[in-house]
């Protein structure tokens, strides 16, 4: 059984005017729906989960294609689901006093998300995970994911300039302000924080 490429969890257009439905139809469409096709070519029938062909992929050097493939499609859906229309804002409940404990309060949360998305030089991810019990940022490069690393991801933003070159063109500071303060699935987070 392959692959095959997930539903957005919202309408093309439902994200506007932040992240229009021309850059979903590419991101998802084309960039999202590659990264499936090219593991269904590389895997074939794969026999076990995306999450396994990720975890022992990682840095296999005889796997970087299968590594990255699996990775980006994995990374995509979970990006698409740490949106939603009308979202952005602060969270409430576990994640809240989460965020507090592990960064002293929201606005500092935002402004270390933000700072770790803007300064990931070049393609990848920005995350808020939890690690060992408590709240961290990391960034990855390229399709580089947390789960390679023991880490539970809870919301990410995409920082690859196809995430939002059409909206923002160069201003990725611009876009990821926007993520933090109208687009970020606080209940997604939640249901991974468990
Ligand atoms: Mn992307």
């Amino acid at each position: 059984m392959s692959f095959e490429l997930p539903n957005l969890p919202f309408t093309s257009n439902a994200l506007e005017p932040h992240i229009s439905a021309n850059t979903l139809s590419f991101h998802h469409g084309k960039h999202h729906n590659t990264y499936v096709t090219n593991l269904n070519n590389l895997v074939g029938d794969p026999g076990n989960n995306l999450e396994e062909i990720i975890r022992e992929s990682a840095g296999d050097p005889g796997k970087v294609g299968v590594f990255n493939n699996a990775a980006q499609v994995w990374n995509h859906t979970f990006f698409w689901n740490s949106m939603k229309p009308g979202g952005g804002g602060a969270p409430s409940g576990d994640i809240a006093s989460g965020i507090d404990a592990a960064f002293g309060s929201f606005d500092k949360f935002k402004e270390k998300f933000k700072n770790a998305a803007v300064t990931q030089f070049g393609s990848g991810w920005a995350w808020l995970v939890a690690d060992s019990g408590a709240l961290k940022i990391v960034k990855t490069a390229n399709a580089d994911t947390p789960i390679a690393h023991g880490q539970i991801p809870l919301i990410t933003c995409d920082v690859w300039e196809h995430a939002y070159y059409l909206d923002f063109q160069n201003r990725r500071p611009d876009y990821v302000q926007a993520f933090l303060d109208h687009l970020v699935n606080w209940d997604f987070a939640a249901s991974n924080l468990g």
